[in-house]
């Protein structure tokens, strides 16, 4: 049995039963059966099912909420909002069956057509960060193209999965169409990639177990996406609206404890506004409540585990001066302070690695060029801001960046309909808008000779 623990408290909210190879090796044959007769179903009739699974999940929408607030530790204002977005991604997906359009092409002695087919069994891999959430980006466009899915939630976080696929039932999706396991990822993941019957993995999580799918899934010439780490880059020039920025910028690190991979957690910061926005910086940070998850005015929460608190508590004691240290309730619970280290240098491990805790780094630069050369110094290119009134030097930063999402004057880069993943070791591929359904599907090419 796996114990689930709720991070706040220590307790253990849940135990269910840990699944193995064999379990992995069934869950694929079921969704390989799946996979003819819903491929077979007709595309408004696919869609209607995907919108009756949003509007189910909004039925839920109470009892997910709490569910992921409890075991992530999240807020539960942020907990509502993300199962609103799960049911919003469901709906915005219902669009996609029936506008999966081919091309005819021009040729020669006939007629040339494409068609855009489902791979088969898809492996979903995803992390306890954001559990539901991420798993609805992935499932969401794979069963929209017609794919069958087996969804692995992170074995910290399996819950709000297993909830769903119980919805999903209930809202009419076929058995077999939408399958979960929860074990470690070490034994069944590592199952999932290697799998001569799936035909795709979709993961999320670090760049390290990243590097290992990818090889993995080599060997069977998988199609792979892989969602990574970051170490993103808000950009604040002295010509912006320091105040907006240095208000935003807590959240833009601290949110979800700073376990986001999108966390902007290097701010970079123009040396003529250092005062200015420090002092800003430092009464936003301070008065960020951090506490217990089921309150509605808390806006931080606890660390996952013991571990993950441990690794970020490596990272404050190091090179870099603690400049602004914010509160957190005494145990139990895996609590740390938000805090901010400046002044940074990008060089120092603070700056280097993704911490995945509530930890800036504040790093001053001097001019544009410098600004740009400090972003773009990491291995990684996931999301970041750029803070400027010139709109000019706000598009050519946002060119010269190398990152695959970015936003300007505002620290929100995550919407449905738009596309979202990583530059460098941040990933391969995109999730969301319509980009997502390239990755969940295969172009075929007929030609049919039609001249005598
Ligand atoms: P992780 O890489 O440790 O685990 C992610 C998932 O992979 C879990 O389900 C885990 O069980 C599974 N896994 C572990 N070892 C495996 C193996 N050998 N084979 C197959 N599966 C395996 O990541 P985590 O600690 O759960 O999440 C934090 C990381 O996720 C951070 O690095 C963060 O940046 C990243 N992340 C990225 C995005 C993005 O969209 N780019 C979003 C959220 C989180």
């Amino acid at each position: 049995m796996i114990e689930v623990l709720e991070p706040a408290t220590e307790e253990v909210m849940a135990e269910l039963p840990e699944a193995g190879v064999e379990e992995v090796d069934d869950a694929v044959a079921r969704a390989r059966a799946a996979f003819g007769p819903w491929r077979g179903v007709a595309p408004a009739e696919r869609a209607a099912l995907l919108r009756g699974l949003a509007a189910a999940i909004r039925g839920h929408s109470d009892e997910l909420t709490t569910l992921e607030a409890r075991n992530v530790g999240k807020p539960i204002g942020d907990a509502r909002g993300e199962i609103g977005m799960v049911a919003d991604c469901f709906d915005y997906y219902a669009g996609a069956p029936e506008r999966l359009l081919g091309q005819s092409i021009p040729v020669d002695g006939g007629v040339d057509v494409t068609f855009r087919e489902p791979l088969g069994v898809v492996g979903l891999i995803v992390p306890w960060n954001f559990p539901l959430t991420i798993a609805s980006w992935k499932i969401a466009p794979a069963l929209a193209a017609g794919n069958t899915v087996v969804l692995k939630p992170a074995g910290l976080t399996p819950l709000s999965a297993v909830e769903l696929a119980r919805i999903a039932l209930e809202a009419g999706l076929p058995e077999g169409v939408l399958n979960v396991v929860v074990g470690p990822g070490s034994v069944i993941g590592e199952r999932m990639v290697r799998h001569p019957d799936v035909a795709k993995i979709a993961f999320t999580g670090s760049t390290e177990v990243g590097r290992g799918i990818a090889a993995g899934a080599a060997e069977t010439i998988k199609r792979v996406t892989l969602e990574l780490g970051g170490k993103s880059a808000n950009v604040v020039f002295a010509d912006a609206d320091l105040e907006a920025a240095a208000s935003s910028a807590p959240i833009a690190v601290f949110g979800n404890a700073g376990q986001d991979c999108c966390a902007r957690s290097r701010i970079l910061l123009e040396a003529s506004a250092v005062d200015r926005f420090m002092e800003a910086l430092e009464s936003a940070v301070e008065s960020l409540r951090v506490g217990d998850p089921l309150d509605e005015q808390t806006q931080m929460g606890p660390l996952i585990s013991a571990d993950q608190r441990n690794k970020v508590a490596s990272y404050v004691d190091g090179e870099a001066p603690i400049a602004i240290r914010g509160r957190a309730p005494d145990g139990p619970g895996y609590w740390f302070p938000p805090t901010v280290l400046a002044p940074v240098s990008n060089d120092d491990r603070a700056a280097r690695e993704e911490i995945f805790g509530p930890v800036a780094c504040v790093i001053p630069f001097r001019d544009e060029a410098e600004a740009v050369r400090l972003a773009n110094d990491t291995i990684y290119g996931l999301s970041g801001s750029i803070w400027t009134r010139d709109g000019a030097k706000a598009l050519r930063t946002a060119r010269a960046i190398e990152t695959g999402v970015l936003s300007i004057n505002s620290n929100t880069s995550v919407r449905v309909s738009t596309p979202f993943g990583g530059f460098k070791q941040s990933g391969v591929g995109r999730e969301l808008g319509p980009d997502a359904l390239e990755h969940y599907t295969e172009v075929k090419n007929v030609y049919y000779a039609t001249d005598d």
